[in-house]
C-alpha cells in the first residue's frame, strides 16, 4: 500500500472536487440501469437521463453519486454528459453488484480476485472518466461465493487507491457482519457506506453499526407501496436522538424506469429533494437536514488519493 497524498477529495467523473465542493447531495442514484434481474424495468437513455437530472438540480441537489456497478448500463461516458450538460457534480461507481445481476454466462463471473481488484482500482485511478466509489452487493442474509470474491477485490481496490466502498445490503440484512468482514480485509468502517438499511426500519441494529464507525445510508423514501416515507423519517430521527446523525446519508435510489418521469413513471430522480428533504427539515430541523445531506456526503464519499 502506498502512503495517501495529504488532501481529501470527491472524484467525479469530471475529475476531483474538494469535498467542500460537493454541496447537497443524493447519495445513491442510478442516472442509468440495465440488468437482467429488472426485465422491462431498463433504462440506458443519455437524453433522458439529463432530462431526469436537470429537475434534481432545479429541487436543489449540486450532486449525485451513481451506484450502478460494472456491467449493468454502466456508461461513464453518459454520466459525464448528464454532468456536463446539468452542472451537477456525479460521483460514478466501478465494482460488482449481487449476483442476481448478472447471467450465467456473464464473463465476470470467472475473474479472478486479483484481475477484479485491477479492474476497479484502474477504474478509480482513471485519467479519462475516473470513478470514486467502489461498489459491492450482497445477498438476503448471506453472501454467495461470486459476492465474497468482490468484497475481496474491492478490498484490495481500497487499499491501491483510498475510495470508499459501497455496499448493496439486501432488505438491509447483515450491515454490520459485512463491516466486520471488510475490516479482516482491511478497509476501516469509516470507509464503508452500507445502503438500503432502511428496509430493515430497525434503529437499535443500525446503530451498532453506526457505533462501529460505518456510514448509514437510508433511501427508500418514495417506495409508498412497500412503506411511507414516515417510516424512513422515523428511523432517522430516531438514529440522531441516538447519536449517529452524523453518520446518515440519503439517497433516492431510483433504479427502475417506472420510476422515473422521463420514461413515463414516477415519483422521479427528484423526489428525495422536492419532496422528502423539505419534510425532513419540517419534522425533524433544518440542522439535521444539513448534516445529513450535505455535510455527511463530503465526508463519506471523500478520501485521500494514494498513488
Ligand atoms: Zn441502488
Amino acid at each position: 500500500m502506498s502512503a495517501p497524498a495529504s488532501e481529501p477529495v470527491v472524484r467525479t467523473v469530471r475529475g476531483d472536487i474538494a469535498p467542500g465542493e460537493l454541496g447537497p447531495c443524493d447519495a445513491h442514484e442510478h442516472v442509468f440501469l440495465v440488468t437482467p434481474a429488472q426485465p422491462g424495468d431498463e433504462f440506458s437513455d443519455v437524453g433522458k437521463a439529463i432530462e431526469e437530472a436537470r429537475t434534481v438540480r432545479a429541487a436543489g441537489a449540486s450532486a449525485l453519486v451513481d451506484w450502478t456497478p460494472v456491467g449493468l448500463g454502466w456508461d461513464l461516458v453518459g454520466l459525464r454528459r448528464v454532468s456536463e450538460e446539468t452542472g451537477l457534480h456525479v460521483v460514478a461507481a466501478t465494482g460488482l453488484h449481487r449476483e442476481v445481476h448478472y447471467t450465467a454466462d456473464d464473463p465476470l463471473r470467472s475473474e479472478t480476485v486479483d484481475s477484479l481488484a485491477d479492474r476497479f482500482a484502474g477504474d478509480v485511478a482513471g485519467e479519462e472518466l475516473p470513478c470514486g466509489i467502489v461498489k459491492v452487493g450482497a445477498s438476503y442474509h448471506h453472501l454467495t461465493s461470486f459476492e465474497r470474491r468482490a468484497f475481496e477485490a474491492a478490498a484490495q481496490a481500497h487499499a491501491r487507491t483510498g475510495a470508499p466502498v459501497c455496499v448493496h445490503t439486501e432488505h438491509g440484512t447483515m450491515g454490520l457482519e459485512l463491516v466486520e468482514l471488510l475490516g479482516t480485509l482491511g478497509v476501516p468502517s469509516g470507509s464503508v457506506i452500507l445502503a438500503h438499511l432502511d428496509r430493515n426500519p430497525d434503529a437499535g441494529e443500525h446503530a451498532e453499526t453506526a457505533a462501529a464507525g460505518a456510514w448509514l445510508q437510508l433511501d427508500g423514501p418514495g417506495r409508498t407501496k412497500y412503506w411511507p416515507d414516515s417510516v424512513v423519517l422515523e428511523l432517522v430521527a430516531s438514529l440522531a436522538e441516538r447519536g449517529h446523525g452524523a453518520r446518515l446519508l440519503l439517497g433516492g435510489d431510483t433504479g427502475r424506469a417506472s420510476m422515473q418521469r422521463a420514461y413515463g413513471g414516477g415519483p422521479g430522480l427528484d423526489y428525495l429533494f422536492r419532496r422528502f428533504k423539505p419534510r425532513l427539515e419540517r419534522e425533524l430541523g433544518r440542522e439535521l437536514a444539513e448534516e445529513i445531506f450535505v455535510a455527511n456526503p463530503a465526508r463519506a464519499f471523500s478520501f485521500s488519493p494514494h498513488r
